[in-house]
């Protein structure tokens, strides 16, 4: 009787585990397959003419397998051993490049809008963004390097830091200041430590008297401040406008200027400066050129109603047109010095991507630079070593081209399709 009771127990307590397993297993299946959108299958992608996001020459007529999420093998025809039951997508007369690493962009603080911003960036080719200092709500942390379907992965440098700028908010998402408002030195340095305590992926500073209007960061202030970020392990970027800050921040140790200098060209100095620091990157982030845009190649990939605007911009002022050329010729001035140029486009509307890798061109870089500038250079830049260049090893982030963007960089809108973590994006 006592054993038979055992026996029972024994089996309702099989039967509740085995239901307990079940549940789990089914839970972890459910999160393998729609959340971190991991594809169980080989893929064999053939004959495209593959830019690696490397200082390389593309691949002709390359061959690369993605197992999952992961590029696991390149190289050209027959040089590669393919499993009998993988897929084939033969790519021929197409090219393929990494997805583009956008770090900086003011996407929403918003989980609705931002989730919906991180799709459209996606769409675009868009596979890491930086959301850069703007974000006023703890609920972006959680979407911190979450791998949503169709959608970029999203990195946050939270609060960035500034001085009062009494009746100016960087915020259009919120009515509170976003930054942080600092007057001393030991304020910027709690401000980076609170930061750093939520996880923050960067420090972003603004060192700006926005034409006179307000009490510029000190460099005992942003020195501070860097020096704690990198105390803490993290990097910090810059908004700059003026050369004389360029050349402060350069002997602070700053890490990535979010901008080129705007107010005048860049002298001897600076240059010499830059090539003393060749760790510290830049982001040209170059303004609105002043002329209409050519909206060739947008239609169907960008919203409509963004077409609309776009074709009644008028063309710009003498002032805009100048503003422009100053930082085109910075950009040129400081490529031409070896300066690490990464990718970034400010501003809120997703698709500015197209613009600004056009613009750089326009500066004087060459298609291929700006390509490895939005790709390899920029995952440097986050510390991503994950992805940014298509070899064996990375995560499968890709853009499929109809064109060839070595030949004409405005190809770089004739998407054919985006895989992102190995799984091509719906449209
Ligand atoms: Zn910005």
């Amino acid at each position: 009787m006592l054993l038979i009771t055992f026996l029972n127990k024994f089996s309702i307590a099989r039967v509740i585990l085995t239901i307990l397993v079940s549940v789990c297993l089914f839970d972890a299946l459910y999160i393998h397959s729609s959340e971190a959108q991991v594809s169980d299958e080989v893929t064999v992608f053939e004959g495209a003419r593959l830019i690696t996001g490397k200082n390389e020459p593309p691949i002709l007529g390359s061959v690369f397998i993605v197992d999952g999420d992961r590029i696991t093998a390149i190289g050209t025809r027959g040089t590669l051993t393919v499993p009998d039951d993988a897929l084939r997508v033969d790519l021929s007369g197409k090219t393929v490049m990494p997805a583009i690493i956008d770090t900086h962009k003011h996407p929403s603080d918003q989980l609705d809008t931002l989730t919906a911003q991180l799709k459209e960036l996606a769409s675009y080719g868009v596979g890491t963004v930086l959301s850069l200092g703007l974000d006023n709500t703890d609920a972006v942390y959680h979407l911190r390097h979450e791998l949503l379907p169709n959608a970029s992965r999203y990195m946050t440098a939270g609060r960035g830091i500034s001085t009062p700028e009494p009746g100016r908010s960087e915020s259009a998402y919120g009515t509170a200041p976003a930054a942080y408002w600092i007057n001393s030195v030991e304020e910027g340095r709690m401000a980076v430590r609170e930061q750093a305590d939520k996880g923050v992926d960067f420090i972003k500073i603004w060192v700006d008297d926005r034409g006179g209007r307000y009490e510029k960061m000190s460099p005992q202030m942003y020195t501070a401040i860097i020096d704690e970020a990198h105390k803490h392990g993290l990097r910090a970027a810059a908004h700059i406008h003026h050369l004389e800050d360029a050349k402060g921040l350069l002997h602070a140790g700053l890490d990535v200027f979010a901008h080129g200098v705007r107010d005048q060209d860049v002298d001897d100095e600076l240059i010499q400066l830059f090539q003393q620091h060749p760790e510290v990157y830049l982001v040209p982030n170059l303004p609105d050129e002043g002329v209409a845009i050519d909206i060739r190649g947008l239609h169907g990939l960008i919203p409509n109603e963004v077409i609309a605007t776009v074709e009644s911009e008028y063309a710009g002022t003498t002032a805009e047109k100048a503003f422009y050329q100053i930082q085109a010729r910075n950009l040129k001035a400081l490529y031409d010095a070896g300066v690490k140029i990464a990718f970034g486009t400010d501003g809120r509307e997703m698709w500015e991507v197209f613009i600004e890798l056009e613009n750089m061109v326009d500066a004087g870089m060459t298609p291929a630079d700006v390509i490895i500038s939005a790709t390899g250079i920029s995952a440097d830049l986050l510390n991503l070593e994950d992805t940014g260049t298509i070899e064996a090893g990375k995560v499968a982030d890709f853009i499929v081209l109809n064109g060839n963007p070595l030949e004409d960089i405005k190809n770089i809108r004739q998407i054919d399709s985006v895989y992102l973590r190995g799984t091509k994006l719906k449209k």
